[in-house]
């Protein structure tokens, strides 16, 4: 099903201009914008995607990663195609990377469908848009964040952070939280290995922030291109400023995808931002490494074991409701 985008404005000769993310594409008639999902047919731009997905799992909250935000629950989880990035290294290749010349297999759901299906299933809090990037999807999320919250589910976004202010600003009363995935600190690492910029990313954060909204940041960390440890500081810094000591930042450690043949993050690399991260921020955590202790939630106050995490289970075992039962100290967590 086509629908007519959002966010776009009307130019000469029936081309368009996409005003949904920084790209600001200029789209003639008959082409698509980069994200290749977002198509000019005869001067109206249509979201190609829009109820097309390719994913819909049940999966574990932790899994978004979201780590303070309804520990141990599930969440539906849904993907579609196209994303607004060309991440040499993307995760996710295989969906984000749309080339509309093949056919792919996905499924037509309108979001009445997807919100019958969150109600139905056990210990779901609600709705994630997630795999691919949600923004290129924008038509379809923000109708359904919309009736999903009328059905009191919960909206969580998963995303690179990559999106005007005008549809940002639309978007966020209707979402609970956000992971953003921050690639690295630096405009040369965004331009050369995303095809984008780093300064937007850092306005959705701050937007997100000042409007009190639940966000945690992953960092993906690949040798030789982001783990320089001055910018890493520098990153942590900003960080600490946008959003204060409870930042909840997320280290993964990256493995070769996609186009990309670098090997994977040391273990050490990533243990030493990590130990320094640590120092500045009360709560971080270790992604695709296995840790005894680098998934687990302590009190930033008296050292008191508050969440255990495994990749089988979580378990809440120090907060009543959300207060450390050793101190009393609040933590920033919703149960
Ligand atoms: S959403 Fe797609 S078409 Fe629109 S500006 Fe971004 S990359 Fe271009």
């Amino acid at each position: 099903m086509l629908r007519e985008a959002l966010y776009y404005k009307k130019l000469q000769n029936q081309s368009v201009r996409c005003t949904l993310c920084p790209h600001d594409c200029i789209i003639n008639n008959g082409k698509s914008g980069i994200c290749k999902v977002r198509k000019n047919k005869d001067g109206i731009l249509y979201s190609l995607n829009y109820e097309k997905l390719s994913a819909v799992h049940i999966d574990p909250i932790e899994k978004k990663p979201l780590y303070h935000f309804y520990p141990g629950k599930n969440i539906l989880s849904l993907g579609s195609l196209g994303c607004n990035l060309k991440c040499n290294y993307c995760q996710n290749s295989h969906i984000s990377q749309f080339n509309p010349e093949k056919e792919y297999s996905v499924n037509n759901l309108s979001p009445e469908i997807i919100i019958k299906e969150a109600e139905r299933i056990r210990n779901n809090i609600g709705i994630a848009y997630t795999y691919n990037e949600p923004i290129v999807w924008y038509e379809y999320m923000l109708e359904t964040a919309i009736k999903a919250k009328k059905h009191h589910l919960k909206n969580i976004v998963v995303s690179n952070g990559f999106i005007n202010s005008e549809p940002l600003a639309e978007l966020l009363p209707y979402i609970d939280a956000f992971n953003i995935d921050l690639k690295a600190f630096t405009e040369d690492f965004y331009t050369e290995q995303t095809k984008s910029s780093l300064q937007p990313v850092l306005n959705t954060v701050k937007t997100i922030a000042a409007a009190e909204k639940h966000i945690e940041i992953t960092n993906l960390i690949i040798p030789g291109l982001n783990d320089d440890s001055n910018t890493f500081k520098k990153m942590i810094k900003e960080l600490v400023k946008i959003n204060g000591r409870n930042t909840i930042l997320h280290l993964s450690r990256y493995f070769p995808a996609y186009k990309s043949e670098i090997h994977r993050t040391p273990k050490d690399t990533l243990l030493n931002l990590y130990n320094y991260a640590k120092k500045h921020l009360n709560f971080v955590y270790l992604g695709n490494i296995k840790s005894e202790t680098g998934n687990n939630t302590y009190c930033p106050n008296c050292g008191g074991l508050l969440i255990t995490r495994t990749s089988a289970f979580t378990r809440i075992s120090g907060l009543s409701e959300n207060r450390c039962i050793n101190c009393n100290h609040k933590i920033p967590v919703e149960l």
